[in-house]
C-alpha cells in the first residue's frame, strides 16, 4: 500500500537539510545555552543565530522572540499572560469562531476567570467581517486574537486591516500564525502586531519547538516559573537542536518560498479542476483567494463521510471530522460554514507539501473521484 501524504496542514516532514543542521547539536555541541563555558557559548551562539533568522522573517527584534514548545504553548502564554498582566486595561477579549482550539479553549478559560469574550462569526468566505469587528470593540476591549491562516480551510485574514483597527482603538493585537509563518511574508510592524505565535512542525522543522513574538513594549505575566530564561517569560533549558532546526527551516522556507508557493498552488488548482469536472456538485469550503497555496477543502453533498474515508486507501488526508474518543464529531469549522453534520463529515482537507509530486495529484484525483462516485 502506497500512502501518499496529503495532510501538510496537520504537520510536515522534517526537511533533510533541517535534520542535517540539527545533528551536531545532539552530539558534539551538546552544551547548555545558559552555561558560562565554551560548551555553553557554542550552544548560545547557535540559539542566537536561529533567533536572528526568525526575528528577521517577521521584521521583529531578536529579543522579542521567546522560544516555547510550540504554538499551543505560545497561545497560552500570549492570552493568559497578557490578560493577567493587563487587567487594568479592561476585561474584554475579541476572537472568532474558527480559531484553533488552542485559542478557543484558552479564551474559554479566561471567560471562566471573569473575562468577557466576544466570538465573531465568519462570512461565507470563511473570514470575519471588519464591520463586525469594529462593532464588537468596546471601551474595555483589551485584546483581539484573530488567526492569520486557518488550519482547516486555509483562508487568510487581512492582518494589516485588523491591526489598523486595533491601533486606532489602543487594543493589543495577537495572531496565531502557526499555518502561515514561513509561508506568507509577515511584518509585525506593518500589521501592528503586539504578539504572534509560530511553530516549526508546520513548515518542515521539528516537532516540539515554537515561539511567541512579544513586542518589547508589551507586558506579560509568565506562565512557567523557574530559572528565568527567555527574558524571564519562559523558564526551562533551551532545546538547542530543535531551535537550530527551526532556524534552518525558516531559512529554507524563505529561500524556496516563491517557487514552492507557486508549485503547490498549481498542484492544488489542478486537483480542484479535476474534481469539479468529474463531480460538479462539489462545494469548495472557504474562499480560494486569499488562501494558503497548498490547502484545499471540499465537501461532497449526499455522500456518506465515513464510507468516503474508508475508501481512500492510497492517500492520507484529513476529514471534516475530528476523532475525539471513539466518536467522529463533525468539524466545528464546517459547522460554522453552515454545513449539516452529514455534509461536514463528507469533507476532505488536502494539504500539499514539499515532498509531493505531480503524479500524486493524478493519483489523488483518481482515488477521490472514484470514492465519491462509488
Ligand atoms: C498546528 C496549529 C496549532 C498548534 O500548534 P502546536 O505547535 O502543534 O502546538 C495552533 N494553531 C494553528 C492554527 C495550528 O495550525
Amino acid at each position: 500500500m502506497n500512502r501518499i501524504y496529503l495532510d501538510n496542514n496537520a504537520t510536515t516532514p522534517v526537511d533533510p537539510e533541517v535534520l542535517k543542521s540539527m545533528i551536531p547539536y545532539f552530539t558534539d555541541e551538546f552544551g547548555n545555552a545558559a552555561s558560562r563555558h565554551p560548551f555553553g557559548w557554542k550552544a548560545q551562539e547557535a540559539v542566537g543565530r536561529a533567533r536572528n533568522i526568525i526575528a528577521a522573517e517577521l521584521s521583529a527584534k531578536p529579543k522579542e522572540i521567546i522560544f516555547t514548545s510550540g504554538a499551543t504553548e505560545s497561545v497560552n502564554l500570549a492570552i493568559k499572560g497578557f490578560c493577567e498582566a493587563n487587567e487594568s486595561k479592561g476585561k474584554h477579549i475579541i476572537t472568532q469562531v474558527i480559531e484553533h482550539k488552542a485559542v478557543l479553549d484558552t479564551c474559554a478559560e479566561m471567560e471562566a476567570r471573569g473575562w468577557d469574550v466576544t466570538t465573531l462569526p465568519i462570512q461565507a468566505d470563511g473570514l470575519i467581517s471588519l464591520a463586525d469587528l469594529k462593532n464588537a470593540i468596546r471601551d474595555d476591549t483589551m485584546l483581539v486574537s484573530i488567526m492569520h491562516a486557518n488550519n482547516e480551510i486555509g483562508v487568510i485574514h487581512d492582518l494589516e486591516a485588523i491591526g489598523t483597527l486595533c491601533r486606532e482603538n489602543g487594543i493589543c493585537f495577537f495572531t496565531d500564525a502557526a499555518q502561515s509563518f514561513g509561508k506568507i511574508p509577515t511584518d509585525v510592524q506593518a500589521m501592528n502586531l503586539s504578539m504572534l505565535a509560530g511553530t516549526a512542525h508546520k513548515m518542515y522543522g521539528p516537532k516540539g519547538i515554537g515561539f511567541l513574538y512579544v513586542n518589547s513594549d508589551v507586558k506579560l505575566k509568565l506562565q512557567m516559573d523557574g530559572g528565568g530564561h527567555e527574558r524571564g517569560l519562559r523558564s526551562g533549558t533551551l532545546p538547542v537542536p530543535l531551535i537550530v532546526g527551526f532556524g534552518e527551516a525558516v531559512k529554507r522556507c524563505a529561500d524556496l518560498r516563491d517557487e514552492e508557493t507557486e508549485r503547490l498552488k498549481s498542484m492544488r488548482d489542478r486537483l480542484l479542476k479535476g474534481i469539479l469536472n468529474a463531480l460538479p456538485d462539489t462545494i469548495v469550503n472557504g474562499t480560494l483567494e486569499p488562501r494558503l497555496g497548498n490547502n484545499l477543502n471540499v465537501s461532497f453533498p449526499n455522500v456518506d463521510g465515513e464510507a468516503l474515508h474508508l475508501k481512500l486507501e492510497s492517500i492520507s488526508c484529513s476529514s471534516g471530522s475530528a476523532c475525539t474518543s471513539a466518536t467522529l464529531e463533525p468539524s466545528y469549522v464546517m459547522k460554522a460554514l453552515g454545513h449539516s453534520d452529514a455534509l461536514a463529515k463528507a469533507s476532505l482537507r488536502i494539504g500539499f507539501g514539499r515532498l509531493n509530486s505531480e503524479s500524486d495529484v493524478d493519483e489523488a484525483l483518481q482515488e477521490i473521484v472514484g470514492a465519491v462516485q462509488s
